[in-house]
């Protein structure tokens, strides 16, 4: 790849694509394109379709999506088909019509059946039901894997998939409704801690098993797959070891310094008991996470200071 190459990262707002774009850029990668949300709707096809016409970038990391936690994912089950549907038909079609040749469709390790063996291997995609908290998503993101597949099998394009774990991270959201766990209890810690609360409140039951990545090793897998011109196929992106939630809570509760009790939520959903990823295909190119898990979450916390105040 050459470093003046035009690329176009979309969603580079989000926390996945801002870490993309600050890989690329540390690389010496000086011609990225990006748009935000109000200068180019995803979902509208005609403007998705004009702007590549008109860009035609050598490149592209399709890193944009409506993504959430467990209750967002339930609750806007309309929405996260929708739109992911939508940004994805858009953006992988145009690229094709305006002769892209490489894209990096990005997704996540709930496209897995809920009950599959763990750790998962890419093959077991479309071997069994799925968890029905955040079923649209995945159907909708099922979709891209096969519209990668599908462009690749009849017109010779390189469309490459990328599924990783829980990620976290800088540019994370920290809204607690719409949060995944990792943010969430960060957030809730870190109040907990300044409000002088006694307790933490952990939703479900604590016992699911979840994998964590810190965002720049995300990004870090995106821009390795394509360096190595990986021409096809679904890659996970994990750790290849899981912490159950009540254990993410106390290591979150000693890097934040909050050491009061946990209070189990039984309330809200657990979701699917584990999804822990094999990552067998990725170690096999010669890649591997960098960033422990406590480590992460200490420079997490430490983002989050910055853009949270204190
Ligand atoms: P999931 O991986 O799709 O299930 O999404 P989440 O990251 O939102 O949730 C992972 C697990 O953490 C679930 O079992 C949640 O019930 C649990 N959890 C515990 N406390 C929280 C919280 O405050 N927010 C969220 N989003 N999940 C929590």
């Amino acid at each position: 790849m050459l470093k003046s190459e035009k690329i176009y990262v979309a969603g580079h707002n989000g926390m996945v694509g801002s870490a993309i774009v600050r890989r690329l850029q540390s690389l010496g990668y000086d011609n990225i394109i990006v748009r935000s949300r109000r200068e180019l709707d995803l979902t509208n096809q005609m403007a998705v379709r004009e702007f590549l016409e008109q860009e035609k970038p050598s490149y592209i990391y399709l890193a944009a999506a409506k993504v959430g936690g467990i209750f967002a994912n339930d609750t806007k089950r309309a929405e996260f088909l929708y739109e992911n549907l939508m940004i994805e038909a858009n953006v992988i079609h145009a690229a094709w019509q305006a002769g892209v040749n490489r894209l990096l469709f990005l997704g996540s390790s709930c496209i897995y059946p809920r009950d599959c063996p763990q750790p998962i291997k890419e093959d077991y995609l479309l071997t069994g039901p799925l968890e029905s908290t955040n079923e649209p998503y995945a159907i909708a993101k099922i979709a891209g894997v096969k519209l990668c597949e599908s462009y690749n099998a009849q017109y010779g394009t390189q469309y490459v998939s990328a599924m990783p774990t829980n990620l976290y991270g800088p540019n994370d959201n920290y809204d607690l409704t719409s949060s995944h766990v990792m943010p969430a209890l960060i957030r809730k810690a870190h109040e907990a801690k300044n409000n002088g609360s006694v307790s933490l409140h952990v939703w479900g039951s604590g016992r699911p098993k979840r994998e964590f990545l810190y965002v720049d090793d995300m990004a870090e897998a995106c821009v390795f797959l394509m360096e190595n011109d990986v021409k096809e196929g679904l890659f996970n992106i994990g750790v290849g070891e899981d912490v159950t939630i009540e254990e993410l809570a106390r290591t979150i509760m000693d890097v934040v310094g909050f050491s009061g009790e946990i209070i189990f939520d039984a309330s809200k959903p657990d979701g699917t008991p584990r999804k822990l990823l094999n990552v067998d295909r990725m170690t096999s190119l010669g890649w591997k996470a960098k960033t422990d898990l406590r480590d992460g979450i200490a420079l997490a916390y430490s983002k989050f200071l910055e853009s949270h105040g204190h």
